[in-house]
């Protein structure tokens, strides 16, 4: 191996020192374009370049734009802070020593200046470094001021004309973002060169990119998992014959999903880039990304395209993605492709800030090693084969470096970059007319403003949702009085049986033509440069079943006003832009203390903040009210709040902080209540995968909910678990994970323990984390015996989607089955659910009907007898007469006896257990007593109302089934989840489900009624 490598290595000497001799001295090339060679005149770095030649494992994976390096006497090399080149192999930067080299490039030449962008939720810093003239960087703010009226074609009235000129004097900002991926570890190192070569390099393809335009460049996004995973990289060095531990976090909360934030904007990297990329007004954002052999420029993509975005775009995708192609094609570049598989349906990834803010959003998959070892790869046939948007497939198998990687990566930006600022009026021009598009958007396509009314229920969740939205650089006004808006009319389909529709007809309700809306009422109005995004959040998502895509890349519903359970209406009477009304900075919702009385009340509206006050005030005494009550003229619903033993000024702060209403009552209402504590809780993990459980440790920390954070393996070590938790919360794992994997982790039968802990090697492994010795065991079968004895004690255990099929199948709870969907299709959908039981304290301050997000289910079935599997009922089961004399409604028949009696079918709804019949009853030792029997608290709504937003195909195997089911055990009580309540920040409304569980974990047996039987 090494001697046929050196072979081709002295091959590629002589192919390199012949280009060097046949590079064109001018650099205009036949086409009218500049050509892409270096400046015969500007001398090279040899040693530097020796090693480029070196780490490429074939000439064909570099091009004429990165296969030498310019040299410079003033401006150090990535290797001075490297130790050797970008993309050597063994060598992989921590953040700092990125940041590091950076500034040194700073200090080094005006052409670069260093940006710091905010920190992670670990403290670290993030940078954009910006490249350019030393003149376009003297001149930021001049041209941010041009580009700030081509972002808001409101400062210019709208005037082409005035947009023309600033479009010939705006010089455009394309900003690049590096490893948001952890394992993808490649882009550091690649954007380290970039940035040296941007400075430096003098041909003119260069020079017309730093004179043209303003490189930014955020070299690592997700930071804290980058010294995480640089940590692994060491530890892999320092014992290279062990097998080492896979990256189980990455950022503080979640791994992969950290591209999935640019909705609901709940992490700092995702809000920091979003700033900079915002704040700069910058054209495009381009991020890079590890997963796909050699080039995926992902950017085309494949449909369904998003709704939201303006076709400007797509067709800017399809002009950079196809020229893009062809460049790296002409260099001899292998397996450059565009268009694939990725869909361009859902809002969630980093780079479609870009997208939803008027600009244009770009990604590359190139090819990683996931570290920086040159290793022998080989790929899958759907890889490697030659399809229609890829007729230069990568190769079946070869030996790839982190440097070719890196090649591939510059290679792809710089013709990016070049080709962007030959066309950069055109582009420029384009980021207007597409601002200017939304700010017309009322007239042109609607809506005229989303309204979020002042009477809403969940001021809380309300003032939430319309922070997000403020993240997003969205404006919001409040309405200065009430107003009235008309409504559209909405057409009905003709019905095929038009009998019944005529009948149906007679009796419908004339639908209601206006709605009035109070003064205060939110107005997110259309007519703002960034409403798309604002539209794209708050409107609904069909996802067709009969879409050629059955492959749904990620979510296709997330419709934030059914996910926060607050009301939206989407205007489209152009009338309310009209409305006295004024810009809103700071959104709080109203709190407080009102009225007199040494006892108070807090109505319930099921918002998460009423769990931050019961934790907040420790030592109040609080109750939680069975039923619903009339107190100094106010209603309040079941489960509202009753608090004594409080000084007012302490609630009357802790609420107004909080935004929640609370009055105080000269009497105690005579109602039934029950303590309201503030449980001990253990939050569960598996060393599997942290990815989904994430998003609920970042909920319950936003919420200052506390909790001990351990591990599956920690539960066998702890003697007492009641003792020292009264609800155990299980997320789901996210890993797909069958019962047994949760129990017997990773596999313990061979190779070396994998340990996460801080080490000499591993200094950051661990942050504010969880450790252990040896990643593999898992809960084990004591850890399982624990689970079980403290629920059978009385604890709560609380399950969501695969934990939820963990707990029925491993047989922690009786008479509730979870199965696997046959036809069923829903991919992160939003779907309609009804209470079902709202006695119940996990119902408390839920109304009749509740979106939740689901994927997939798993579907439940109950059952009264134990030991059943729940049977899988679709529809109506109850028997019809057998063929006879009479009619459909008459008894059968008998010729020769009279006619006898049949009992009565027992019928049930599909979401309960089927009745216990009397047969079942004869010796029934398996019949469930009714105590014991699962409580369903929500189910999923009918077919026909299931689908709110997203994708539904097959629904009939969820519908009406169960969605959260209390199920008693022993003392105590396993609380499963069908649907995931706690998701990406995008799900509040159904947070208070857990933590009503939470709340109220020794008395959810409030308001049961048993079954007679
Ligand atoms: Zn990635």
């Amino acid at each position: 191996m090494a001697d046929s490598r050196r072979v081709r290595n002295t091959a590629l000497g002589i192919f390199s020192a012949l280009l060097l001799i046949l590079a064109p001295s001018a650099a205009t090339a036949a086409d009218g374009e500049t050509a892409p060679a270096r400046d015969p005149k500007q001398a090279i770095d040899e040693p530097y370049t020796a090693k480029i030649q070196k780490y490429t494992t074939a000439p064909y994976f570099n091009s004429p734009l990165v296969n030498y390096l310019p040299s410079s006497n003033t401006v150090p090399t990535p290797e001075a802070v490297l130790g050797d080149i970008a993309g050597a192999p063994g060598v992989l930067p921590y953040a700092e020593d990125v940041y590091k080299y950076m500034r040194m490039l700073e200090k080094a030449s005006p052409r670069v200046k260093v940006f710091s962008i905010g920190t992670t939720e670990e403290g670290r810093e993030m940078i954009a470094v910006a490249v350019s003239s030393p003149e376009n960087l003297k001149n930021l703010e001049e041209n941010r001021a041009r580009l700030v009226k081509l972002a808001d074609p409101r400062t210019i009235k709208l005037d082409d004309s005035e947009a023309d000129k600033l479009v010939g004097q705006a010089v455009p900002v394309y900003y690049i973002t590096g490893t948001i991926h952890s394992p993808e570890t490649g882009a550091p190192t690649a954007l380290m060169e970039l940035a040296y070569r941007l400075t430096v390099d003098e041909s003119p393809y260069i020079q017309e990119i730093r004179d043209g335009m303003i490189t930014l460049i955020t070299p690592v996004v997700e930071v804290d998992g980058r010294d995480r995973m640089v940590d692994i990289y060491r530890w892999h060095l320092a014992h290279p014959k062990d097998f080492y531990p896979p990256l189980i976090y990455w950022g503080k909360y979640v791994a992969h999903d950290n591209n999935r934030d640019a909705m609901g904007v709940t992490l700092k990297l995702t809000e920091n880039v979003l700033n900079t990329y915002v704040g700069w007004k910058a054209q495009v954002l381009h991020d890079l990304h590890e997963s796909v052999p050699y080039l995926y420029d992902n950017t085309v993509g494949d449909g369904p395209y998003n709704a939201w975005v303006d076709p400007i775009l797509t067709d800017e995708w399809q002009m950079i993605g196809a020229r893009n192609v062809a460049d790296m094609t002409k260099f001899g570049m292998p397996g450059v492709f565009t268009h694939g598989d990725f869909d361009t349906w859902s809002p969630g990834y980093l780079m479609f800030i870009a997208a939803m803010h008027n600009g244009i959003s770009r990604l590359y998959e190139t090819f990683g090693n996931g570290g920086a070892d040159t290793q022998e790869r080989t790929l899958d046939p759907e890889e490697y084969s030659r399809t229609w948007f890829r007729q230069n497939p990568p190769l079946p198998k070869t030996l790839w470096s982190q440097r070719d990687n890196n090649n591939y990566e510059q290679t792809g930006l710089l013709t990016s970059l070049h080709y962007f600022n030959e066309n950069k009026r055109l582009f420029l021009k384009n980021f207007y007319l597409k601002a200017k598009r939304s700010v017309m958007k009322p007239a042109a396509e609607g809506p005229a403003a989303y309204v979020l009314p002042a009477d809403e229920p969940r001021p809380g969740l309300q003032a939430e949702l319309l922070r997000v939205l403020q993240k997003q650089a969205v404006e919001i006004s409040r309405a200065k009085s009430a107003f009235t808006v008309s409504l559209p009319v909405k057409k009905e389909k003709p019905k095929k049986d038009t009998k019944d529709t005529k009948e149906a007809d007679k009796e419908k309700k004339p639908e209601p033509t206006t709605r009035d809306f109070p003064a205060g009422s939110y107005i997110i109005r259309m007519d703002q440069p960034y409403a798309r995004i604002a539209d794209a959040l708050l409107d609904h998502q069909y996802w067709s079943p009969d879409d050629p895509q059955k492959t749904p890349y990620d979510d296709t519903g997330w419709t934030f006003g059914e996910l926060f359970g607050v009301q939206v209406a989407r205007v489209t009477d152009l009338k309310v832009l009209d409305m006295a009304m004024e810009r809103v900075v700071n959104v709080h919702a109203p709190g407080g203390v009102k009225g007199d009385g040494a006892v108070f009340a807090i109505n319930n509206n099921a918002e998460p903040a009423l769990a931050t006050l019961r934790y907040k005030m420790k030592d109040a005494a609080m109750e939680a009210a069975e039923e619903q009550f009339d107190s100094s003229g106010k209603k309040f619903t079941r489960g509202s709040l009753v608090i004594r033993k409080v000084s007012r000024a302490d609630l009357d702060r802790a609420a107004s902080d909080l935004g929640l209403q609370v009055v105080a009552l000269g009497t105690a209402p005579s109602v039934k209540t029950h303590p309201v504590r503030a449980a001990r809780v253990a939050f569960v993990h598996t060393w599997l995968s942290t990815q989904t459980e994430g998003w609920w440790r970042l909920a319950l920390d936003d919420l200052k909910i506390p909790y001990d954070y351990i591990s599956t393996q920690t539960i066998a070590k702890i003697d007492d678990l009641n003792a020292k938790y009264d609800v155990i919360l299980f997320p789901p794992v996210g890993y797909s994970p069958g019962p047994t994997a949760i129990i017997n982790g990773m596999t313990t039968a061979w190779g070396n323990p994998l340990p996460w802990k801080n080490t000499p090697e591993t200094p950051n492994l661990v942050g504010k984390n969880d450790s252990t010795d040896d990643m593999r065991p898992g809960l084990g079968w004591d850890g399982l015996a624990k689970l079980q004895t403290f629920v059978q004690k009385g604890g709560v255990l609380l399950t969501a989607t695969d934990t939820s099929r963990f707990a029925t199948e491993i047989g922690l709870v009786t008479g509730v089955s979870a199965h696997a969907s046959e036809h069923m299709k829903i991919v992160g959908s939003v779907l309609g659910t009804r209470l079902v039981d709202g006695a119940s304290p996990i119902a408390y301050g839920y109304e009749e009907k509740v979106a939740a997000y689901c994927d997939n289910g798993p579907i439940f079935s109950l059952s009264s007898i134990a030991g059943a599997r729940g049977r899988r009922r679709l529809g109506n089961e109850s028997h019809t007469r057998a063929t006879g004399r009479g009619t459909a409604d008459d008894p059968d028949f008998t010729v020769g006896r009279p006619a006898t009696e049949a009992p009565e079918e027992l019928t049930s709804e599909i979401w309960e257990a089927p009745p216990v019949t009397d047969e079942q009853r004869r010796n029934g030792f398996r019949v469930i007593p009714p105590a014991n029997r699962a409580r369903v608290i929500f189910r999923y709504a009918d077919k026909k109302d299931l689908l709110i937003s997203g994708l539904v195909e097959g629904g009939d195997e969820i519908a009406q089934r169960p969605a959260v089911v209390d199920v008693p055990a022993g003392k105590g009580h396993v609380v499963l989840f069908s649907i995931n309540p706690v998701y990406r920040g995008e799900t509040r409304g159904t947070y208070s489900m857990v933590l009503n569980t939470i709340l109220n974990f020794d008395s959810l047996d409030a308001g049961r009624k048993l079954a007679e039987k």
